[in-house]
């Protein structure tokens, strides 16, 4: 056959950017909710679909409260149906407040002088983490500012300096990022200091809005900042976390934002990001914003059920910036992680400071101010199963979030028996007497439900082997 040069031509026009501001505000323009379509667009989701922009566009224009009704409970329908009763725990740990940023929403932006500016030391970042370690973190988020401090080699030597503190039966099984873009180089180098998800959120995806908040230093170029994770991708990073800060623009805009960028890293890299986060502005110290685009409670509320049903698949994380009402809601529809006992000022974890935040020393307010073992004892009180699991990652199983959903079986063979082992580590070396007893009685009644999924006899066995002195172990 005659070679064809013309069939693979590639036209001449610049590629469209993946995200397209008219593009998506046409689809919100357009999208009209009717009972029917509603009704279809959550039925198609809870038959383990992804839903197109359009069909997003159709669930945040909802406003009729019956039909806002079934958005909620069909994500609390799929978060049953797929997700079972575990929530993983985490904790972040600021690293550094240094930042040549100047966010308009951030206690940590140059234009804020009252700002207590410091980076941990290596002997300071020790002691936190025997902290956290005391209190049985597994899992941590170091998060930075943007500063030329904080390089990708710095940011890999402290992520290697965390994995090697082991205090009694504490380690650090998982250390994710939440740091500046790198350059290609930089994410390789963090990749093999063996991270998890590397986390960067575009504050909002709206062009003409991340101007007015980003007006200096380098987070200023939006475009840099969308393809951050591009990069990683290319540095064979592929666990990445994206976000968006509600409250900058139109929140509708933003939750289609994300589901186009998750199609993106779909459609080129064959895997979605790992984790979605949804944080809301809070207070922080020098804050220079108005509150146009603040979002209310219900709609925070709709908008998490919305991501949940747009992107099944998709771990999510809730933070402790949430009221604990708020956390205790959305937690229903599918939120995969949370952390526990947060503290943001640096240096926290192991000096007992002021219990009131001083906000020019930290990033912004936080608002669940309860311990780990407090939340802990919460979780199981309703029935969720504290998990600190991080075998996947440990294992290679890349895209657990994907294979929970996908594989069907999966979560009854790994994710619930992984969750039963790490919480038995927690109640033998961490909690008090009465949270043991309601954990081991949630753990016979889980054991009870696994239907043979798992050898629930070799579970049986291994909790008795960590009772006896041994730990780590998984499926
Ligand atoms: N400097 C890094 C960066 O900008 O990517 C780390 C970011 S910061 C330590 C983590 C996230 O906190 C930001 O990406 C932003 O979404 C969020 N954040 C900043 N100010 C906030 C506020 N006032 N309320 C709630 N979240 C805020
Ligand atoms: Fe710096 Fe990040 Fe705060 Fe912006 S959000 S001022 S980059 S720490």
């Amino acid at each position: 056959m005659k070679f064809n040069p013309e069939k693979y031509r590639i036209p001449d026009e610049p590629m469209k950017p993946f995200i397209d501001a008219d593009e998506i505000w046409e689809y919100i323009n357009n999208a009209k909710p009717t009972k029917e379509k509603v009704r279809e667009i959550i039925a198609k989701s809870l038959d383990k679909h992804r839903l197109n922009l359009e069909e997003v566009a159709t669930l945040v224009n909802t406003t009729d409260p019956e039909l806002v009704e079934e958005i909620l409970q069909g994500a609390r329908t799929l978060k049953e149906r797929i997700y079972g009763n575990r929530i993983v725990l985490f904790a972040p740990l600021y690293i550094g407040s240094k930042c040549t940023n100047n966010c308009q929403y951030c206690g940590f932006r140059t234009e804020n002088k009252s700002a207590l500016r410091m980076t941990l030391s290596d002997e300071e970042i020790v002691q936190e983490v025997e902290a956290l370690e005391d209190n049985g973190q597994k899992r941590l988020i170091l998060v930075y500012g943007e500063h030329p401090e904080y390089s990708a080699d710095y940011i890999a030597h402290t992520v290697k300096l965390v994995y090697g503190i082991k205090k009694g039966n504490g380690e650090i099984r998982r250390v994710n990022i939440n740091a500046a873009p790198l350059d290609i180089e930089g994410f390789r180098k963090v990749k093999e200091a063996g991270i998890g998800t590397y986390q960067i959120f575009q504050e909002t995806y709206h062009p003409e809005a991340y101007t007015w908040y980003h007006p200096s230093g380098k987070k200023k170029d939006y475009d840099w900042r969308l393809t951050s994770l591009d990069r990683a991708q290319e540095a064979g990073l592929d666990d990445v976390g994206i976000g968006a800060l509600f409250g900058l623009y139109d929140w509708r805009f933003e939750v289609l934002a994300l589901v186009r960028h998750t199609n993106h890293f779909e459609a080129c890299y064959n895997v979605g990001p790992h984790t979605i986060s949804f944080p809301r502005i809070k207070s922080a110290a020098g804050l220079n914003i108005t509150d146009k685009y603040f979002v209310s409670d219900d709609d925070f509320v709709k908008l998490v059920a919305i991501l949940r049903l747009a992107v099944p698949y998709t771990g999510m994380i809730l933070t402790a910036r949430e009221p604990i009402e708020i956390r205790r809601q959305v937690i229903q529809f599918g939120v995969s992680q949370i952390d526990g006992g947060t503290k943001l000022e640096l240096g926290s974890y192991h000096e007992s400071k002021n219990e009131q935040q001083d906000l020019n020393k930290e990033q912004f307010e936080i608002n669940d101010n309860r311990s780990l073992g407090e939340i802990i004892d919460e979780l199981i009180d309703h029935n969720y199963i504290p998990s600190f699991c991080t075998a996947c990652y440990r294992l290679g199983r890349t895209g657990e979030h994907f294979m929970e959903f996908s594989v069907p079986g999966f979560i009854k063979r790994y994710c619930t028996p992984n969750a039963i082992l790490t919480l038995t580590e927690y109640l033998v070396d961490y909690a008090d007497e009465n949270v043991k007893q309601k954990g081991y009685k949630l753990i016979d009644k889980t054991l009870a439900e696994l239907n043979g999924h798992q050898n629930t006899e070799e579970i049986k066995r291994r909790i008795e082997r960590i009772k006896a002195g041994e730990r780590d172990l998984y499926f």
